[in-house]
């Protein structure tokens, strides 16, 4: 088998007297998407922070394409193609959707702010950002501004600022939340296509959209991994169904 781009050995975060995170170790490996669910509270979204760098753990590594980089930040980690796709407000509502690209590519560039001006007619950089806004399916619209956007096309326009700085995994923390039954089927089209990209680790609620997509799934339960396998594995576990899905799932 390859070898994971992500990975997670043993990880431990207490919050107090709470421990959010017992003991995980959960990899992503290429091309496939890994779905981690779990009721609120399990933990999910300390995970997150501690892969991407925005919580340190107090025990255990992450590891991103072979390197340790538990003690990085998370400008680092992002520059050597960690994407943290859908965060609260990534984006600039007042600009437009070009210009969000652009503007979005630099900042992770870590290219100093007075420089982003004539940085907006850099050729290389606009071509890349007008590559990724047709990748994402937002070309026609790029001159649009951003808040004339549906919430769906806000969610595809951050990741094509992420695809501007050649991502070697998404990491996704419930990308359909906010979204309507056509919104999420649309999303979890897009996502579908978007694992030929790179990898996803996706924390989602929506179990129509983590059944559909992932290849493999974690069960997160107080800070504990329960499970991991196939969906069809995951459906059949009976400390899952129990702990999470109901019986009726
Ligand atoms: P999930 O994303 O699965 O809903 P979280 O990771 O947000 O779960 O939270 C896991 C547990 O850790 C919850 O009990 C939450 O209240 C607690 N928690 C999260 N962040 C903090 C924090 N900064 N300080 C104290 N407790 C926290
Ligand atoms: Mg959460």
């Amino acid at each position: 088998m390859s070898d994971p781009v992500l990975a997670t050995h043993n990880l431990q975060k207490r919050f107090g007297a709470l421990t959010a995170t017992d003991d995980v170790s959960i990899d992503l490996r290429p091309q496939e998407i890994h779905a981690v669910i779990g009721p609120n509270g399990a933990g999910k979204s300390t995970l997150i922070a501690q892969i991407c760098g925005g919580l340190q753990p107090d025990a255990g590594t992450v590891h991103f394409l072979g390197q340790d980089v538990t003690r990085q930040s998370t400008a680092i980690r992002a520059r050597a193609g960690l994407a943290r796709t859908f965060q609260i407000s990534a984006l600039a509502m007042e600009d437009t959707v070009l210009e969000n690209v652009l503007l979005g590519s630099l900042g992770a560039s870590g290219r100093p702010w007075r420089f982003w001006q004539p940085a907006l007619s850099d050729n290389t950089l606009r071509a890349k950002s007008e590559a990724a806004l047709e990748r994402v399916g937002l070309g026609d619209v790029r001159h649009v501004r951003c808040a004339n956007l549906s919430h769906g096309q806000r969610r595809q326009l951050e990741v094509a600022v992420a695809l501007t700085l050649s991502p070697r995994a998404f990491v996704m923390d419930e990308p359909m939340a906010g979204l309507g039954s056509e919104g999420s089927k649309q999303l979890t089209g897009f996502l579908d296509t978007l694992r030929d990209e790179a990898p996803i680790l996706l924390v989602e609620h929506d179990m129509d959209a983590v059944f559909a997509l992932a290849d493999r799934v974690t069960v997160l339960v107080y800070g504990r991994v329960i499970a991991t396998g196939s969906v069809d594995e995951i459906r059949a576990n009976h400390e899952v169904r129990q702990a999470y899905l109901g019986d009726d799932a």
